[in-house]
C-alpha cells in the first residue's frame, strides 16, 4: 500500500465510510495518517478511586471487577450493564448504556485500566461508560491514547482501527525530509514519527514525533517560499523613472504620517532601481494607512506607462478599494477597472479585453480572478492586499506571471521584525508602526466570570444607543466526545493540566437570546455554508443584527463601523496577536469602542499578565514583540483567530508548537541550503518534498510549468 492510495483500499472502508472520511478532508492514506490526534488521554497518571474522586475529571484508574456484570433492560429498550469495581481505596459502580457485549467482555476478579470521570449520586459513586483495557502486572499499556477529530459516522474506535491498518500496511513512507538532514538534526523518520504520533508509547516518543512534524511543516513551508523567491529574483526589474507624486498627494484629504512617508520612499527607491524587481512587504496594523502607500506605488508605475493590478482577498475588499481608487485615479487620467466574480460573464469578458488591450490602467480585483486567466498588456506592478499572515502562493504565482514585474504585498498582521526577517527572507520590509493621528483608542477590559452580569448590562446600553456588538467564542458547539469529560489538548506538555470549558458559539447565541429577548442575535461559524455566512454578515453590516456571535471566522476584512463592542470569550485561549486582530474589528467608526476579554482564569497570574499587555497597548507591534518573547514564533502558525487555516491556504497542524526563533531560523536556513544545492528539487532525495509542496500549497501548476 502506498501513501497516495485512496482510503478506499483499507479493509473496512466502503463507499459510505469513505464519504464520511472525505468530510474530514481524508481522501488518501496520507491524509488519514496526517489527520493527527487532536488530543491524548494521559493514562499514565493512574489515580486511586479516592484521588480520582477529588480530581473530579477524567483520569485513569486500575480497578478489579468485584461483581458479575448484569444487564438490566430499561424503559425504551435501553440496556444498562452494571458491575462493581474496587481498588485499595474504595469501591464504585461501573455502568454502560446499550453496550450489552460488555457483560461478556468483563471478567470477575480481573483488573482493568479504566479511563473516565467519577460521579456521585446520593452515597453511591459511579463510573459511567469509561474506556477500559485489561491490565496485568507486567503487561504493556501505552501511556497516551489518541483522541481524533471526528465527524458523523466515524467514531474514535473506527479512526483508531483505520490508522492502525494504514500504519501496518504502508510499505513505503517516502520521507519529505532527506535522510542527511534527519541525521544531522536528530529527527525521527516519517514512519517512526507516524507510529509515535498516533500510538505514543510514552511522552518522550510523542514529543520527538511532534518535533519532527513541526520541522517538516516549517521546512516544506520554507522550501515553498524560497523556491519561488529564487525564481523571481533572476530577472531584472522593469525600468521606471523618477516621478513627481505631488498631484496624487494633493488629492488625499490628509498629510502622510512619517511612517507612511518612510514606506513610500522605500517603495519608490526599489522601483526606480532596475537591477531586480521590487519584492516588498508593507506591514501595518489595521487602519495604519497602507492603502495610501499602495496608491503612491501605483501612481509611480502608472506614470511610467505601466498597468497596475491590485488584488484583494474578498470581493467586499476589492470593491472597497475600487470605489476609493476610482475617485482618485480616474481624474488623474488613469482608467480604473474592477474585476470580481459577481460580474456577469459578458462584463468579465469586456473587462478582460480592456485589460489585454491596455485600455484599463489600474485593475482592482480578487486574487482568484486575476491570477487565473487574465492577460495584461503592460503590467508593471502588482499590489496584493492580503490581510492575513503569509499569502505566499499568490505572491509567487504573480511573480511568474510576467518577468520583472514589481510586487508589493500588504499585510495587516503586525509581525516582529526579527520574525519577518526569517520568514520573508530577502523580501524587503516596510513597517508602518504608528497610526494616523486623531484615532479614538479602543478601551480594553479584562472581565472575570463574577462580572459577567455587569458586562451584559453594558452591552444592553450600547445596543440601546444603536450600536452593534461582536461576540467571539472559541468553539462551534460542545464536542460530543468531550461530554465524557475533558481531555488533554494535543499541544499539552507533561505537567500541564488542561481543563478548559470552552464557550461554544451555538449555545452562546441561544443563551444570549434568553438574556436579551428583545435584541436580534445572529450566529456565524465555520461549518455554515458560504451563502448562509454571507447572508448573516450582510445582515450584520446592514444593521439588522444587534449582536453577532461567531467563532473566529469573522470574514477577513469585514468592516462594520457601527460595531463598537468586541467581546472575546475564553480570551486565555488566544495569542495576543490574534486578540489584537479581533479587537481591530471595532473602533472603525466615530464611536468610542470597547473590547472585553472574558476569562475565568484571568485572575491567574500568567493569563492576567498577558491580557494586561493588551489592555495597556493598542500598538500591534508592541503586542507582537511581547507575544513572540512569551510564546515563541509558533503562534504565527497557529489557527486561533488567524486566517491561515480558514483561508484554506495552509495545512499547518503542529507548527504552532515551534517554541523559539532559533529553531525557526535553523529550519529556514536548512531549506535555503537545500535549494542552493538543488534549486529545482530534482534530486532523488528531494522528490518527496517537492510532492509535499505541491500538495500543501497547491503549487503543482507553478512548479511544473
Ligand atoms: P489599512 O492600513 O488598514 O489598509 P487604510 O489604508 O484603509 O488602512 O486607512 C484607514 C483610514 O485612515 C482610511 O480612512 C484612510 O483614509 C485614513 N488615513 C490614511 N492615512 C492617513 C493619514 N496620514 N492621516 C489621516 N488619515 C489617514
Ligand atoms: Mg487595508
Amino acid at each position: 500500500m502506498k501513501l497516495s492510495d485512496s482510503v478506499g483500499c483499507l479493509a473496512g472502508v466502503g463507499k459510505v465510510r469513505q464519504g464520511y472520511l472525505e468530510k474530514l478532508g481524508i481522501y488518501t492514506i496520507k491524509d488519514l495518517l496526517y489527520h493527527f490526534p487532536r488530543a491524548y488521554q494521559n493514562k499514565k497518571d493512574v489515580k486511586t478511586l479516592k484521588e480520582a474522586l477529588d480530581f473530579g475529571e477524567n483520569c485513569a484508574m486500575i480497578l478489579t471487577v468485584g461483581s458479575y456484570p448484569k444487564n438490566v433492560v430499561l424503559p425504551g429498550n435501553k440496556i444498562l450493564t452494571k458491575f462493581t469495581a474496587y481498588d485499595e481505596s474504595g469501591k464504585i459502580t461501573v455502568s454502560f448504556f446499550n453496550q450489552a457485549y460488555i457483560k461478556e467482555a468483563i471478567k470477575l476478579g480481573e483488573a482493568y485500566r479504566f479511563w473516565g470521570r467519577i460521579t456521585r449520586k446520593n452515597s453511591t459513586y459511579f463510573l459511567s461508560s469509561p474506556d477500559f483495557e485489561p491490565y496485568k502486572e507486567d503487561c504493556f499499556l501505552p501511556d497516551y491514547s489518541p483522541v481524533y477529530s471526528l465527524t458523523n459516522g466515524i467514531t474514535q474506535k473506527i479512526m483508531f482501527m483505520l490508522v492502525g491498518l494504514a500504519l501496518m500496511n504502508v510499505s513505503d513512507f517516502e520521507d519529505p525530509i532527506p535522510e542527511s538532514i534527519r541525521r544531522e538534526k536528530g529527527l525521527m523518520s516519517l514512519r517512526e514519527a507516524m507510529v509515535s504520533i498516533h500510538r505514543p508509547e510514552n511522552y518522550d516518543m510523542l514529543d520527538r514525533a511532534r518535533k519532527r512534524f513541526v520541522f517538516e511543516e516549517l521546512y516544506i513551508y520554507a522550501l515553498c517560499i524560497n523556491f519561488s523567491k529564487n525564481k523571481s529574483i533572476l530577472s531584472k526589474g522593469l525600468p521606471m523613472n523618477k516621478v513627481d507624486i505631488s498631484p496624487l498627494l494633493s488629492s488625499f484629504k490628509f498629510e502622510l504620517t512619517p511612517a507612511q512617508k518612510r514606506s513610500v520612499n522605500e517603495i519608490y527607491s526599489d522601483m526606480v532601481k532596475s537591477d531586480k524587481p521590487m519584492t516588498r512587504l508593507l506591514s501595518g496594523d489595521v487602519g495604519s494607512g497602507k492603502t495610501a502607500c499602495a496608491e503612491c506605488a501605483a501612481y509611480i508605475a502608472l506614470k511610467n506607462g505601466y498597468q497596475v493590478c491590485i488584488m484583494a482577498p474578498t470581493e467586499i475588499l476589492a470593491s472597497q478599494h475600487y470605489n476609493e481608487m476610482k475617485k482618485i485615479f480616474d481624474p488623474l487620467g488613469f482608467n480604473t477597472a474592477l474585476l470580481t466574480g459577481s460580474l456577469s460573464q459578458a462584463q468579465k469578458n469586456k473587462i478582460r479585453k480592456d485589460i489585454k488591450d491596455g485600455v484599463a490602467r489600474l485593475i482592482v480585483g480578487t486574487h482568484a480572478l486575476i491570477t487565473d486567466e487574465t492577460i495584461f498588456k503592460d503590467l508593471g506592478l502588482v499590489i496584493t492586499d492580503e490581510q492575513h499572515r503569509f499569502g505566499v502562493s499568490q505572491r509567487s504565482k504573480l511573480g511568474q506571471k510576467s518577468k520583472g514585474v514589481h510586487t508589493l504585498v500588504m499585510t495587516a498582521t503586525p509581525i516582529p521584525r526579527s520574525l519577518a526577517l526569517i520568514i520573508y527572507g530577502e523580501l524587503s520590509l516596510s513597517i508602518i508602526d504608528t497610526m494616523p493621528e486623531g484615532r479614538i483608542p479602543i478601551e480594553t477590559y479584562i472581565v472575570t466570570e463574577s462580572r459577567r452580569n455587569g458586562l451584559y448590562g453594558f452591552m444592553e446600553q450600547e445596543i440601546k444607543k444603536g450600536r452593534q456588538i461582536y461576540v467571539v467564542c472559541p468553539s462551534i458547539e460542545e464536542r460530543s466526545e468531550d461530554e465524557r469529560g475533558e481531555v488533554l489538548d494535543a499541544t499539552f506538555k507533561p505537567g500541564d493540566r488542561f481543563q478548559r470549558k470552552l464557550k461554544s458559539a451555538v449555545q452562546y447565541a441561544s443563551m444570549l437570546q434568553d438574556v436579551f429577548p428583545n435584541f436580534r442575535i445572529g450566529l456565524v461559524h465555520g461549518k455554515m455554508k458560504a451563502k448562509e455566512k454571507a447572508d448573516v454578515m450582510k445582515a450584520f453590516s446592514e444593521g439588522s443584527i444587534d449582536v453577532l456571535v461567531s467563532t473566529t471566522v469573522i470574514e477577513v476584512g469585514v468592516n462594520v463601523p457601527n460595531a463598537s463592542v468586541m467581546v472575546v470569550e475564553n480570551a486565555e485561549c488566544y495569542g495576543l496577536a490574534a486578540l489584537h486582530q479581533l479587537r481591530g474589528r471595532v473602533g472603525r467608526g466615530r464611536n468610542k469602542s470597547y473590547c472585553f476579554l472574558v476569562s475565568d482564569v484571568a485572575d491567574k497570574s500568567s493569563a492576567k499578565e498577558r491580557l494586561t499587555v493588551l489592555k495597556n497597548s493598542n500598538n500591534g507591534y508592541e503586542i507582537a514583540e511581547y507575544d513572540l518573547k512569551q510564546r515563541g514564533p509558533g503562534e504565527y502558525f497557529s489557527n486561533d483567530g488567524g486566517s491561515i487555516k480558514q483561508s484554506g491556504e495552509f495545512g499547518f497542524s503542529l507548527a504552532s508548537m515551534c517554541e523559539d526563533l532559533d529553531t525557526l531560523a535553523d529550519i529556514f536556513s536548512t531549506a535555503c541550503a537545500v535549494l542552493q544545492d538543488d534549486s529545482d528539487l530534482l534530486k532523488d532525495e528531494n522528490r518527496a518534498s517537492l510532492e509535499y509542496m505541491s500538495r500543501i500549497f497547491s503549487y503543482k501548476n507553478n512548479i511544473i510549468n
